[in-house]
């Protein structure tokens, strides 16, 4: 049989850092296998994990933009992702050919948070797509307190409370900031080619912590605020790395070698 491999999939897929991450890591653990980029449209959809499906090979993949949704109808849902995140990140293919899907951005997200008490703490969270429905499933399980989130359609902000079952409120994008313990952009703004993020994070008591999921660019202007506010401050490859991480030992069956972080982060940031 040839060596396993496991691939990322998505349209479009060139900017996909997954092959760097996967394939490093592969490297030092000196483990026979390939971590492949796959230009995946939405009408080749079906018919990819179709394909895959009889490869015994195929470990699975991770899914990008624009098929986490559509993923969820072709595969099974052990842990009721669709009730939940609404949106799957990986597939993984069982011995017996079965395809189970999931989502490890939530626990990627939560892993740098994992020290801090949450419980009952006030947050806000800036945005309401995919990555803060992931952020938002995170934050209700660690028993958070009351949630603001800014977003720019505010009937979709309020519709995430009800799903997570959050108390809080919505505001719109330029609304002064509560005290919050956190603060996470899990929006588009700030990122390289979209309209920057804007807040004055003056109300933000000294011992907040500021959380960017953007990684491009890595220090966006958000983290360049809180930094001079002196606000302790996790930016987006710590997340980007940490659901990598349990998709690969989900493919590989190995979890990632450990105290590499820092050479990965600097090949990332190349
Ligand atoms: P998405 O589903 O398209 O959601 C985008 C969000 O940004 C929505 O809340 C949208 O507001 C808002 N937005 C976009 N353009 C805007 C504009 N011009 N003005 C105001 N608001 C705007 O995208 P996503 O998948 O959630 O990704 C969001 C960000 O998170 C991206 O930068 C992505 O790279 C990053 N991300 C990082 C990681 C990581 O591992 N670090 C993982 C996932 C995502 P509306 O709701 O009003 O449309």
């Amino acid at each position: 049989m040839s060596a396993p491999y496991a691939e990322v999939i998505g349209d479009p897929i060139a900017q996909s850092k997954s092959p760097l991450i996967d394939g490093f890591w592969l490297k030092a653990l000196g483990i026979e296998g390939d971590y492949r980029r796959r230009h995946v449209t939405p009408g080749d959809l079906a018919a990819y994990i179709g394909e895959r499906r009889v490869d015994a090979g195929w470990r699975g993949c991770n899914v990008t933009i624009p098929h986490k949704v559509a993923v969820m109808d072709l595969v099974d849902d052990p842990g009721n992702i669709r009730g939940t995140i609404g949106a799957m990140n990986t597939i993984v293919r069982q011995p017996d050919g079965a395809l189970i899907g999931t989502n490890t951005d939530a626990a990627g997200f939560y892993a740098p948070l994992a020290e801090l008490d949450l419980q009952g703490a006030p947050v806000v969270v800036v945005g309401a797509g995919g990555a803060a429905r992931a952020v938002l499933f995170a934050l209700a399980r660690a028993g958070v307190g009351s949630v603001t989130i800014l977003n720019r359609s505010p009937l979709k902000a309020m519709g995430l409370l009800a799903t997570f079952g959050l108390k809080g409120d919505v505001a719109p994008l330029d609304a002064s900031l509560p005290p919050a313990a956190l603060l996470v952009n899990a929006s588009s703004l700030g990122m390289t080619g979209q309209p920057p993020l804007d807040l004055d994070l003056a109300p933000l008591p000294e011992d907040a912590v500021v959380y960017d999921l953007v990684y491009a660019p890595l220090q966006t202007g958000l983290l360049k605020a809180a930094a001079a506010r002196g606000l302790d401050t996790v930016d987006g490859l710590d997340m980007l790395i940490g659901q990598a991480a349990l998709a690969f030992e989900l493919f590989f069956g190995a979890p990632p070698p450990e105290g590499r972080d820092e050479e990965l982060r600097a090949l990332l940031t190349a």
